[in-house]
């Protein structure tokens, strides 16, 4: 195994937006470069902090052959890219963390349902469908209803149709653009957790404990760490993620999505880098995700990742609707941590940045985070 990468190096980070920003400023507080390559836009949020952007598309052989002149190891803060890029890295001699089978594994839902089956991971009853008919037969075959998702390029619940009826299938089928999907049983769950954990090369795995999230509209909108859940239910949760990075050897950070349903507990997906659900570990651990993805791509010793109790709450950019939001009114409460994105343009459902929030218990937490979250936008 080769030695560590030390600070002075360049971390080339696939992917501009906001977990790149956090990954490059704890880059940059480590001593570390950073060169992002954005897939297109320029002066993104983690393109704009960081030394150099490559504001081109992911095929693009020319930036690539540049982003890779420039890195001395890949990560990804973006899954939803041609794995052939790893293989580029590979053949440039540049190390790739997560590898390229993990990111092919993770990007396509039908690949990623039979990894964690492989892996002894249980996961809702599903069937692939990639014609109309094999979409009949999977809702025929789980009952309604069923969650069609697209295989790729799907996130904050884009490119899924709940089927109730099955008068709905064909109008599913053409929302859908034709694609590959997975057809999944909606699962009747209590809530919805996660664990984000870190692998290092030499094949220590840490995690942050177990959160608990609440979407709103598919979009995360609030985070408690820890989840409120009995300690033999969170020891198994983190037990899956354990085993999840253990087969699939990463090197690098991941998040589990999983749902709780009481009886068991079910993966929903696995994000093979920080997650949003993780943000709040940047003051409640003494590493935090993006500092562990450091770390373990960089095949350093992980850090502490152990969560004080803490809460997450998500600014959309309809907070910006009446003008810009009351930043000092939320920050009246020293207690609250600011975090914003560098996004120029607030489209409503973009997310803008979070506040956090550290407590003596995570509701508290969580209260707190909300009230600065309502006073934001109270004029
Ligand atoms: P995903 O993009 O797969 O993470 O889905 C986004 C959100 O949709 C999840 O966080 C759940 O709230 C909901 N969802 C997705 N799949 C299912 C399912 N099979 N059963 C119930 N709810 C689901």
């Amino acid at each position: 195994m080769p030695g560590p990468l030390l600070p002075g190096s360049t971390i080339g980070v696939v992917g501009g937006g906001q977990l790149g920003r956090m990954l490059a400023q704890v880059a940059h507080q480590f001593g570390y470069r950073v060169a992002v390559l954005t897939g297109g836009a320029k002066d993104t949020p983690a393109g704009s902090i960081s030394e150099i952007e490559i504001a081109a598309p992911f095929d693009d052989d020319t930036a690539v052959e540049r982003f890779l002149a420039e890195s001395d190891v890949i990560t990804w803060e973006f899954e939803n890219v041609d794995p052939s890029l790893a293989e580029a890295a590979a053949a440039a001699g540049v190390p790739v963390h997560p590898s390229g089978a993990i990111i092919a594994d993770a990007q396509d839902r039908q690949r990623e349902k039979r990894a964690l089956t492989a892996a002894g991971v249980a996961v809702a009853p599903w069937r692939p469908a990639d014609t109309s008919d094999e979409l009949r037969d999977a809702v025929e075959h789980l009952g309604v209803p069923v969650i069609a998702k697209a295989a790729r390029f799907g996130y904050d619940g884009k490119g899924q149709v709940r089927i109730d009826d099955p008068a709905e299938i064909e109008a599913a089928w053409t929302t859908l653009g034709g694609e590959r999907l997975v057809v999944e049983a909606v699962v009747p769950f209590e809530r919805e957790l996660s664990v984000v954990v870190a692998r290092g090369a030499d094949g220590t795995v840490v995690d942050h404990g177990v959160m608990e999230n609440h979407h709103v509209h598919h979009i995360l909108d609030t985070t408690i760490v820890p989840a409120e859940i009995p300690d033999d239910r969170a020891d198994e949760a983190r037990a899956l993620a354990h085993r999840i990075a253990a087969a699939w050897d990463l090197v690098g950070v991941l998040c589990v999505e999983i749902f709780d349903t009481e009886q068991e507990l079910l993966v929903n997906e696995v994000a093979p880098r920080p997650h949003n659900s993780g943000h709040c570990t940047i003051e409640a651990a003494a590493a935090s995700q993006f500092e562990q993805q450091l770390r373990a791509v960089c095949g350093l010793p992980l850090g502490d990742g152990e969560c004080r109790p803490a809460a997450m709450v998500q600014l959309l950019g309809y907070l910006w609707t009446d003008g810009e939001p009351l930043w000092p009114a939320a920050l009246r409460d020293s207690m609250i941590h600011l975090h914003l994105y560098g996004k120029a343009e607030a489209r409503p459902g973009r997310k803008m940045g979070h506040l956090t929030c550290v407590g003596d218990t995570a509701a508290q937490a969580l209260q707190r985070a909300n009230d600065a979250r309502v006073v934001l936008s109270g004029r």
